[in-house]
């Protein structure tokens, strides 16, 4: 039987910091990643990351501040305190770790403004931030040698008497499933954007680890608040990063209006992710749209700082749209972009299962609470990666080994083998998959109902049922991705069922979360994180309190 010390379940920049961290406190440390590590979403991220750095007149309590207030004081603040005071030293690591952030005139690191925040505290590689984070720390991984499962999946957590103490993986090549045994497992897996359709994740995005915590007992946090990027192209849901607005672009609407005055007149297009979304999708629902679009224009940038800053966007807007930014505006709209909620953890990335950790996009500290600041995702994943590696080391130096049973695998291989008997008469995974895409992008997005999202709920029911009988067509074991997409979809499922039975339970708008019928914030009733537990009855729903050390919650304007 395979086995390590700490196991991390993802090759992203949180599973690789994670990683990292714990190999060098002299533990023996894997990473399964379904995907090549570099292949991994962080890879995607453009904008930047953020960090107050004293030397250039910022503090670290502006930035936890304006994380409160755009997290809509639901952040928790202990934590938001964390992310941002570590911030700094985090930055400085990286750069002498080689990462090449983008310089200032006078060869400093440069920054740029982002969203919701009144300094510019963005550290920037061009428009390909992740990809050199990405590539960089999985250099330092290869250097200090950590095992990598490449393309393994992850089919379950072994828990047992309530711990956990290692996973089931499917080893993609062969087709087999393996127990890996581990003191400590880190749950890395990042995002579950793929449920909506459109969105600007990956197609690896699909929840897998969000859901597999859920069945083994852990719950979860936060799960309705789910952003929506005000910049996503028209037709496909590409990311136009916000670095485009913090490098100037004005959004207009179709009387060429910049219209973000009516609704953030200091902060402009800089208002934060929620309050922008639901201003274009008033602008569009208004009749004031560019064919279902707003306008994003960039020609006043001039030519050069385009090709400059922002090249991967201008070279996106190329390929699908034939617009050249410096000639033309270009069509944007709200899209899926951002899941705030996750696998509840505390500030060491521990989970309330003994021996499970999470960190990043696929955990929730609550450092975003109701809506996240652009630009502190990237942090996010650096900070508590590095600390849930740390805790997850120590806690594997104390633990106790214990056996388990080869047959531990047969549940998941009987499963398996089930999927693959099964006949042809059902719906694919790709039909019930974009039924469910296109059920939350119509009644669980910027603008919500309560019977928008009941309509939701009925018809999650449904394809869950339907999924009981999805057929597989690769009836082979090697690197059948059929099976793989089967067996996302289910995780995207409970994902998304997670997501509507708390957005219904929110009576109350507050941050991504807009309710028709409740559209102001109820501080006295609702400042609670709503958490979401796996029950033989289904999701059941609990309340936890929010963590306040220096912000009073105050009135939200921008
Ligand atoms: C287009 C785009 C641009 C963005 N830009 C920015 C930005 O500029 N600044 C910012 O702060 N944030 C940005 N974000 C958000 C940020 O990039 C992500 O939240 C963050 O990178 C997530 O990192 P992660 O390590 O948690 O997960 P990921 O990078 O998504 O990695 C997840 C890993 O888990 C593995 N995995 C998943 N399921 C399984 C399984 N079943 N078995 C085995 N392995 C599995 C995958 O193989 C992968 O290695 C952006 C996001 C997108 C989509």
């Amino acid at each position: 039987m395979l086995e390590h010390d700490v196991l991390v379940i993802g090759g992203g920049l949180a599973g690789l910091r994670a990683a990292l961290e714990a190999q060098k406190s002299g533990v023996d440390v894997a990473v399964i990643s379904k995907v090549h590590p570099v292949r991994s979403h962080s890879n995607a991220a453009q904008g930047g990351i953020n960090a107050a750095l004293t030397d250039r007149g910022d503090n670290w309590e502006d930035h936890a501040y304006e994380t409160v207030k755009g997290s809509d004081y639901l952040g928790d603040q202990d934590a938001i305190e964390i992310l941002c005071q570590e911030a700094g030293q985090a930055i400085i690591e990286l750069e002498h770790m080689g990462v090449i952030f983008s310089r200032d005139e006078t060869g400093h690191l440069g920054t740029r403004a982002f969203g919701g925040q009144q300094k510019a505290r963005t550290f920037f590689v061009a428009d390909f931030t992740g990809q050199a984070m990405l590539q960089v720390m999985y250099e330092q991984m290869i250097k200090a040698r950590v095992r990598v499962y490449e393309e393994w999946f992850l089919t379950s957590l072994v828990i047992e008497d309530g711990e956990c103490h290692g996973v089931v993986a499917l080893e993609m090549i062969t087709g087999t499933l393996q127990i890996i045994k581990a003191k400590a497992v880190i749950m890395a897996t990042g995002g579950l954007g793929r449920l909506y359709e459109p969105t600007t994740n990956a197609l690896i995005c699909t929840g897998d680890g969000i859901a597999l915590a859920y069945r083994a007992g852990a719950p979860l946090i936060d799960m309705e608040m789910v952003q929506y990027h005000p910049t996503t192209l028209k037709n496909n849901g590409v990311l136009i990063t916000e670095a485009a607005r913090g490098e100037g672009a004005y959004l207009l609407n179709s009387k060429g209006e910049r219209f973000m005055e009516k609704y953030a007149p200091n902060m402009m297009e800089l208002a934060s992710r929620d309050v922008v979304s639901r201003a274009e999708q008033t602008e569009i629902n208004e009749r004031r749209d560019v064919d279902g679009c707003v306008l994003l224009d960039l020609r006043h940038l001039g030519r050069e700082k385009i090709h400059e800053r922002l090249s991967y966007i201008n070279e996106v807007s190329m390929d699908f749209l034939g617009i050249d930014l410096a000639e033309a505006p270009v069509p944007v709209r709200p899209g899926m972009h951002y899941q705030m909620g996750g696998i509840k953890t505390d500030v060491n990335g521990a989970t309330i299962v003994p021996g499970l950790y999470a960190a990043g996009e696929c955990a929730c500290v609550s450092v975003h609470g109701g809506n996240r600041l652009g630009a502190n995702s990237l942090l996010d994943t650096i900070i508590f990666g590095r600390r849930s590696g740390e805790a997850a080391a120590i806690y594997s130096r104390e633990k106790v080994d214990k056996q388990i049973l080869e047959s531990r695998v047969s549940q998941d291989e009987n499963h398996l083998k089930e999927i693959m008997a099964r006949g042809d008469n059902g719906d694919t995974p790709a039909k019930i998959r974009r039924e469910m895409g296109v059920t939350m992008n119509d009644y669980a997005a910027v603008f919500r109902t309560t019977e928008g999202m009941g309509i939701a709920r009925e018809k999650l029911r449904g394809l869950k049922e339907r999924y009981q009988s999805v057929p597989v067509q690769d009836k082979g074991r090697v690197f059948n991705t059929n099976i793989l997409f089967a067996l996302e979809l289910g995780f995207m499922l409970d994902c998304a069922e997670t997501i509507v039975v708390s957005a219904l339970e929110r009576k109350e708008s507050r941050g991504a979360h807009y309710m028709a019928e409740y559209p102001q914030r109820d501080d006295e009733n609702w400042m609670k994180h709503i958490s979401v537990k796996n029950t033989p009855g289904g999701p059941t729903l609990d309340y936890i309190p929010v963590t306040i050390t220096q912000w009073q919650p105050q009135v939200r304007s921008y």
